[in-house]
């Protein structure tokens, strides 16, 4: 395994959670911020909130998430670009649904290049298909995301292996830790096997061993 370089503690550490929608990456991430002291990012999040204020950006994007599409490249590469670092200020940046493609890992790669930092971990949560669609549809009852109809599912899950999956190796050819982690079960298994599979340096000098708190999940993304 390629572990995290010995760096300047003064560097920000840049984490991606990865994986399908309904993998519960945006359950886990939140739990990550917590225990691991990382900023949490989520273009996902950020989008919704663009969307609901009926910014510009929002007004573009509204639309194509409806649908289970991608917004556009120059679009969710621009949010970042404005939103990275502030974020980087702090021990670490946790990256939520960003990048999707394969453009998008270069221009995250040329934008944290150009301040000296880079990616140490991906945490890759694997769920087979069949659970990620009725945990999706059980959120629809629950949350009612304008992108969880069924229709709306199946165009985000095409994307998904078509657009992001080629995502995970890029970051293995240029020699990045990619830890892929069995995401069934609860939240507090899935948390679990990604404490004891993320390098230190990612997890944090403060991060709680093993037997440290759990909590209750937020949603299935
Ligand atoms: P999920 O992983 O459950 O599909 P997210 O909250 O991460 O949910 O994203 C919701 C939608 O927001 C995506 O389907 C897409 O339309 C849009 N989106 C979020 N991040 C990106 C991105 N990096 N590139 C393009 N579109 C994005």
């Amino acid at each position: 395994m390629v572990a995290v370089q010995a760096q300047d503690p003064a560097q920000a550490v840049i984490g991606i959670i990865f994986g399908p929608p309904g993998s519960g990456k945006g359950t886990q991430a939140s739990r990550i911020e917590r225990e691991f002291k990382l900023k949490h990012l989520s273009t996902g999040q950020i989008l919704r909130s663009e969307v609901a204020r009926a910014t510009p950006t929002g007004q573009k994007a509204g639309r194509i998430m409806a649908a289970g599409d991608l917004v556009p490249d120059e679009l969710i590469v621009d949010i970042v670009r404005g939103r990275l670092p502030e974020a980087e200020t702090g021990a670490g940046v946790l990256l939520d649904g960003f990048p999707r493609t394969v453009r998008q890992a270069q221009a995250l790669d040329a934008m944290l290049e150009d301040e000296g930092h880079r990616v140490a971990t991906v945490i890759a949560l694997e769920v087979p298909q069949k659970d990620l669609v009725e945990r999706l549809l059980e959120r629809a009852k629950v949350e009612g995301r304008a992108d969880d109809t069924r229709e709306a599912i199946t165009e985000r899950m095409h994307e998904y292996h078509k657009l992001t999956e080629p995502v995970l190796d890029h970051y293995k050819m240029k020699g990045v830790a990619v830890e892929r982690i069995d995401g069934t079960g609860s939240p507090d298994q899935v948390f679990e096997r990604i404490r004891r599979a993320v390098p230190a340096p990612l997890a944090g000098e403060g991060a709680p061993g093993p037997k440290g708190p759990g909590g209750v999940g937020r949603d299935a993304s």
